[in-house]
């Protein structure tokens, strides 16, 4: 990436928005990513345009990032520029009924915000630790609810640089999909409709579903959540199980042995080994159980 690519950056953002050759190990849950060429810190929507606009006049790949929490990231980096929408992009506001957030906002945040205005419906998206913008293109859900049921529309940036209001049904979210995803938009805000609750039921549920996670999941293990999507008419988790693959291992990556549903840095593991590991178990699933485990985590960069 030339100099004076860099420098035309300089005239959008502040200082302290730019980093280069930035490790991404730093911006995943996975805790595993080599550098980015370039990576950005854009607090507001011009930021976000612009930033995109020069990617494409210059031909360099752009990459939106949340908080990582869905990414495995090769070893090797990511030869363009990342554009992180979290905390410096997280404006959330209630009025009534309606929640509307800018894309970068943490689940976590809006569950605390959402169940002190005494507002029901997003308890399931408590413990999940990404952003809207990462929920919403990846229709995140759990224990029985997901963004479907509560997303109005959101507000998009199209492969074209222009910002488009889109209904609920444009979005087309289905099972860990949406359009963003199929038409590389980028989501700016989105807004939800949640019901009149009880603040300390919406509470209580809220520490009911995180003392589950915390029985069931491996929390304390760095990893990206669920690492296989649900086949149909099966469970993941149990098909690695049933195939002798539970604390199966490759160097320092790892199937949980809490939850065979989850693949786990046991410290210092590379994308690599994640990858390689990914690969074996989708391999051995197939051969024993005859079903195709498809990977949720998205991977970006070369493997
Ligand atoms: C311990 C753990 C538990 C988890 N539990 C769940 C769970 O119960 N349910 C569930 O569904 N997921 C779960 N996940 C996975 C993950 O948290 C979700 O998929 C989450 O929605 C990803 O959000 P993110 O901001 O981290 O996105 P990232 O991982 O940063 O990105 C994921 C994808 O979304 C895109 N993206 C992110 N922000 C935007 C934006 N503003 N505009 C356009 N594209 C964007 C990225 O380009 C990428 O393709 C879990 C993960 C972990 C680590």
């Amino acid at each position: 990436m030339s100099e004076v690519f860099y420098q035309k950056f300089q005239s959008l953002f502040q200082r302290e928005q730019i980093r280069i050759k930035e490790p991404l190990s730093k911006h995943t849950t996975f805790q595993i990513g080599g550098p980015a060429d370039l990576f950005l810190l854009p607090e507001d929507e011009k930021q976000i345009a612009g930033a995109i606009k020069l990617c494409k006049e210059e031909n360099v790949p752009f990459f939106i990032l949340g908080k990582g929490s869905n990414l495995l990231v090769s070893d090797k980096g990511y030869q363009g520029v990342i554009i992180k929408l979290a905390e410096n992009f997280s404006r959330i506001e209630i009025e009534g009924n309606k929640v509307t957030a800018q894309s970068g906002a943490s689940l976590s945040d809006m569950a605390a915000c959402i169940a002190d205005s005494s507002l029901a419906g997003f308890e399931f998206a408590s413990g999940i630790p990404g952003t809207l913008g990462g929920a919403v293109t990846m229709n995140a859900g759990a224990y029985g609810g997901e963004m479907k049921d509560i997303v109005t529309d959101a507000t998009v940036l199209d492969v074209n640089g222009n910002i488009r209001f889109l209904e609920k049904d444009e979005l087309r979210l289905g099972y860990r999909k949406s359009i963003i995803q199929e038409e590389h938009m980028v989501v700016l805000s989105a807004s939800l409709h949640l019901e009149k609750g009880n603040k300390e039921e919406i509470k209580a549920a809220i520490a009911e579903l995180t003392r589950k996670r915390e029985e069931k999941q491996p929390l304390e293990n760095p990893s990206a959540g669920s690492t296989f999507k649900r086949p149909e008419g099966y469970f993941a988790g149990k098909l690695i199980m049933d195939s002798d693959l539970r604390g199966y291992k490759v160097g320092n990556a790892q199937v949980s042995i809490k939850h065979c549903g989850f693949v786990v840095n046991n410290g210092g593991a590379t994308a690599l080994e994640v990858y390689t590991l990914i690969q074996d178990v989708i391999r051995i699933v197939y051969e024993k159980q005859g079903v195709r485990l498809e990977p949720e985590v998205r991977l970006l960069g070369e493997f």
